[in-house]
C-alpha cells in the first residue's frame, strides 16, 4: 500500500535536531495575569514560584485592570460572547462601530475598521490593495512578510531603517517601471526585537516622492505615545500615512487587530479584505476590553510610568556595562552568543526575573540578546528587583567584569 499521509513527527525531529523545536511555555513564564506572575502591583496571590514578568506586551499593565475588565463583562452581557457570524453577515453590533468610531478619533483619521487579529489585519490588508511592487523594511513583522506573498507584487526589501536605502531602490524601480504601478512602502514603527524606531518622516517623504502609498505597523506603539496614539502621531503625521495598523492586544490589553485611514480605504477593506469577509467579527467582549483600554490609554497619564521606567531601566543596566539597543519600550540588553543568552536569563529567572534569551534564528548570529519589556505597573521596587538581577547574574556568568 503506497503512503501518502504526512509525517509530521519526522517534521518536528529534524525542527529538534535543526534547534528549531519550539515549545510552548507554561503561562507563568510569559504571561503577568497568571498566579505564578501576577500583575505586579495588582497581584494578592503569594505563592512561592512567584516571578516578576518583564516580557510582556501588555505594556500599560491594563490586562488586569478592573474597569477593563468589568468592560469586558459589560459588552458579553448585552451582545454575548461572540459576535456569531461575519460583520457582513450578522455580526456587526454597535460596539464594533464605536470602537472604530475611538480609533479613528486617536488616530485622526476618517475611519478605522477593526479585524480579527493584527495578523488578520496586515495579511488582509495587503494582499487587498494589491500593489504591483513594495517596498519593505528588513526586519518587517512575519504578518507583513506574509501579507506580501500573497501579492503578486514584486517586493523589494530595504535595509532596515535606512531612508537612503528605500530612496535609492525607489529610484532604481523608477526607471523601469510602468508609470501606472502602484506602490506600497510598508514598515512596524516600533521593531519588536531591537526596539528601534523607523524614521517615519524620511519615509514619508520618499513615499510622497514617488506616489507611493506608506502603510505603518504600529502593533509595539498603539496606545503609548501623544494622546494615547502611536509614533505617526508623536511626530505628528496622521495626515501623510496612508494605512495606520495596529493591534489590540498590546498595550490595549485586548485581542484583535485595526486599519485607521480614509473613508475610502476602509470602504474598500471592508467589501474586499478576505481576513475581514471570511472571518467572524471581533469578539463582544474583546471590543469592549479595548474600548475602555484605549479610553484609559488616552485620558491616563500612566504611559508616563512606563517611560519612566524604560529610562531607570536603560540608565541603570548601561551604568552596569550592558550594551541595550533601541530607543522604545522595548529594552534589547546586547549578549552575543546565543548560549550565554540562554545561561544570562536562566541567572535572572532564578532571580525571580522573567526576561526572555531572543536568538537566532529570530536575530542574527551573534547578536542574542534578552528582551525586556517592563511594563507601566511596574513599581521601583520591581524595577530594582530587575537591575539587580541583572547585576548579579551579568556577574556570575561573566558578561559583566566583576
Ligand atoms: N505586527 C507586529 C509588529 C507584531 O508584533 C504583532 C504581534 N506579535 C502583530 C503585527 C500581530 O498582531 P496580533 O497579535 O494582534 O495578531
Amino acid at each position: 500500500m503506497s503512503e501518502h499521509g504526512f509525517d509530521l513527527r519526522q517534521r518536528l525531529e529534524t525542527r529538534e535536531t535543526n534547534d528549531l523545536r519550539r515549545t510552548l511555555e507554561p503561562a507563568e513564564a510569559v504571561d503577568p495575569r497568571t498566579r505564578f506572575a501576577p500583575d505586579p502591583r495588582g497581584g494578592s496571590v503569594d505563592f512561592d514560584d512567584e516571578k516578576l514578568v518583564f516580557a510582556s506586551n501588555n505594556y500599560l499593565g491594563l490586562a488586569r485592570d478592573s474597569r477593563v475588565q468589568r468592560a469586558a463583562e459589560r459588552a458579553t452581557r448585552s451582545v454575548g460572547t461572540g459576535a456569531g457570524a461575519s460583520r457582513l453577515v450578522t455580526g456587526d453590533t454597535h460596539l464594533h462601530r464605536a470602537l472604530e468610531r475611538d480609533i479613528a478619533e486617536c488616530k485622526r483619521t476618517e475611519r478605522a475598521l477593526v479585524f480579527p487579529s493584527g495578523y488578520a489585519a496586515n495579511v488582509g490588508t495587503i494582499a487587498s490593495l494589491e500593489p504591483d511592487r513594495i517596498f519593505s523594511d528588513a526586519l518587517n513583522h512575519a504578518s507583513i512578510i506574509d501579507g506580501c506573498r500573497l501579492t503578486d507584487a514584486e517586493t523589494v526589501v530595504y535595509d532596515h531603517c535606512d531612508p537612503d536605502d528605500l530612496a535609492a531602490k525607489c529610484e532604481s524601480a523608477a526607471a523601469e517601471a510602468d508609470p501606472d504601478e502602484q506602490w506600497l512602502v510598508v514598515t512596524d514603527t516600533v521593531f519588536s526585537m531591537d526596539g528601534d524606531v523607523a524614521p517615519l518622516e524620511s519615509l514619508c517623504a520618499i513615499a510622497e516622492t514617488y506616489g507611493a502609498w506608506l502603510m505603518v505597523d504600529e502593533a509595539h506603539a498603539t496606545g503609548l505615545f501623544d494622546d494615547g496614539g502611536g509614533v505617526v502621531q508623536r511626530e505628528g503625521l496622521s495626515d501623510r500615512v496612508d494605512v495606520q495598523m495596529g493591534t489590540l492586544s498590546k498595550a490595549l490589553a485586548s485581542q484583535g487587530g485595526y486599519v485607521a485611514g480614509s473613508d475610502a480605504l476602509v470602504e474598500y477593506l471592508l467589501n474586499d479584505a478576505r481576513s475581514f469577509v471570511y472571518s467572524t467579527g471581533l469578539a463582544p467582549p474583546a471590543v469592549g476590553a479595548a474600548r475602555e483600554a484605549l479610553r484609559i490609554a488616552r485620558e491616563d497619564d500612566r504611559r508616563n510610568d512606563l517611560w519612566e521606567t524604560v529610562e531607570i531601566l536603560r540608565d541603570g543596566l548601561e551604568a552596569m556595562g550592558y550594551e541595550v539597543l533601541g530607543s522604545s519600550q522595548i529594552l534589547p540588553v546586547l549578549i552575543g552568543e546565543r548560549d550565554l543568552a540562554i545561561e544570562l536569563a536562566e541567572r535572572v529567572r532564578e532571580h525571580g526575573i522573567v526576561a526572555p534569551p531572543i536568538r537566532p534564528p529570530t536575530v542574527p548570529e551573534g547578536t542574542s540578546r534578552i528582551r525586556i519589556a517592563p511594563m507601566a505597573t511596574h513599581d521601583r521596587d520591581d524595577v530594582d528587583a530587575c537591575l539587580e538581577a541583572f547585576e548579579d547574574a551579568g556577574r556570575s556568568v561573566g558578561v559583566l567584569s566583576r
